[in-house]
């Protein structure tokens, strides 16, 4: 069929997949190795220890799974939890609505407080829950970190901080899909039991690695986690994993390209990987100022440094601004999901990305807009997100003199 090629690259802006760069896509490009051979520890044993670095922490252990973020979040309640237990956790996006219908499917009572899209986890009404439970009966409490839906950061150390305040012994489980990686994550500092993520997205990989880190609480946990699991049992990683072996075949192009990107954020240094996402998602937040649009998150202390959820205006539909984008000029945006759908589209900023990267998919997204009858100024966006990103470079010239 003619005229079906796309030229050029595509511009992959959904909040993951994120683009793999160039070297981690040729450190996969290897021959099949056999995974029980004596030189597969060599690639396997150092992830474990410079993944510990990334979830920032000493003493949690991590668990590797061939898996998207999906099997991570099952893992992380069916290796610790028993059936009936009682978790609470906020629901403000699709995400956090996900992992608390995964949980009831395991036969786990979830106690939600809903908050309304564009917030997130309340510390207060965490603290409030946690003191009315006298006798303990909450186990664990769910946030999900960065709620990739409505581009929303919620703040995992108060809600630790109010499950201390309550002095109560509920174990804390979050979900680092969109955040670990991208945004600092303190696990042992938060003191939360168990993390995970996936490897699209900080990581900077292909889907195929759902990651959990299980703090020594969390490992203890096990003993009453009775919660039917097979495939994503701890238990038998832990009898394999200190040796560099998996219980069954595990995605060995996908560890190649895990310890590439482990030396890709070494090299850019982690701190400056969250700099960075920090100065990017402000062009973005930015440019969604000059269009006069406003963020799904309702206020500053919201705002996501990985993804951007820009609400369309009445009488459009963000559908068609990401449908625009995708046919037109090759810009792939993310889409808004359930309560949210056809109300905002998203622009993920995270991963291996630049200035200028981002300022194809504003200038991408201000055309689309335009296309579809939004009122939004061309180029308004862009030269936004260009003066954020000058301003941030006569700081750093500053910084360098
Ligand atoms: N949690 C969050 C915050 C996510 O953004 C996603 C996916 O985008 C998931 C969980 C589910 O992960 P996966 O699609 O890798 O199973």
């Amino acid at each position: 069929m003619s005229g079906a090629r796309k030229p050029g690259r595509n511009f992959l802006f959904v909040p993951g997949p994120t683009n793999v760069p160039d070297r981690i896509l040729r450190a996969m490009h290897v021959a099949m190795e056999d995974h029980r051979s004596p030189d597969f520890p060599k690639l396997t044993r150092p992830l474990y220890e410079r993944l510990k670095a990334v979830f920032k922490t000493e003493e949690g252990q991590v668990f590797i799974f061939s898996s998207s973020g999906t099997g991570a979040w099952e893992a992380a309640l069916t290796n610790t939890r028993a059936p009936g237990d009682k978790l609470l956790a906020s629901r403000f996006g699709q995400f956090s609505h996900l992992w608390i219908e995964l949980a009831r499917r395991h036969g786990l009572e979830v106690i939600v407080q809903d908050e309304e899209w564009g917030t997130g986890a309340n510390p207060e009404r965490i603290e409030e829950a946690l003191r009315a439970d006298k006798t303990h009966e909450i186990k664990g409490v769910m946030v999900v970190h960065n709620e990739t839906a409505t581009g929303v950061t919620s703040d995992v150390a108060a809600v630790r901080r109010a499950i201390d305040a309550a002095g109560h012994p509920a174990m804390l489980y979050v979900d680092g899909v969109s955040s670990i990686a991208s945004l600092d994550f303190r696990m042992d500092e938060w003191g939360v039991d168990v993390a995970i993520t996936g490897s699209q997205k900080g990581l900077m990989l292909p889907a195929g690695l759902g990651i959990a880190c299980a703090s020594k609480k969390a490992l203890a946990a096990m003993k009453q986690g009775n919660c039917r699991r097979a495939y994503f049992d701890f238990t038998d990683h832990m009898a394999t994993n200190p040796n560099g072996y998996f219980p069954y075949t595990p995605a060995v192009t996908l560890l190649h390209g895990l310890r590439e990107a482990l030396d890709v954020l070494d090299e850019e240094g982690l701190e400056n990987v969250f700099v960075r996402h920090h100065r990017l998602a402000g062009g973005a937040r930015a440019a969604v100022r000059a269009w006069g649009l406003k963020l799904c998150a309702k206020e500053p202390k919201w705002y996501s440094d990985t993804v951007s959820a820009i609400m369309v205006p009445p009488g459009f539909n963000g559908a068609d601004v990401i449908a625009t984008a995708y046919q037109r000029y090759n810009l792939a945006l993310g889409a808004g999901l359930s309560q949210v759908a056809g109300k905002l589209f998203r622009i993920g900023h995270l991963g291996d990305l630049n200035e200028l990267m981002l300022l194809g998919a504003i200038a991408g997204a201000e055309m689309a807009m335009r296309d579809i009858g939004i009122e939004v100024e061309l180029g308004s966006g862009v030269a936004a997100a260009q003066a954020h990103f000058r301003g941030g470079a006569e700081l750093r010239q500053v910084a360098a003199e």
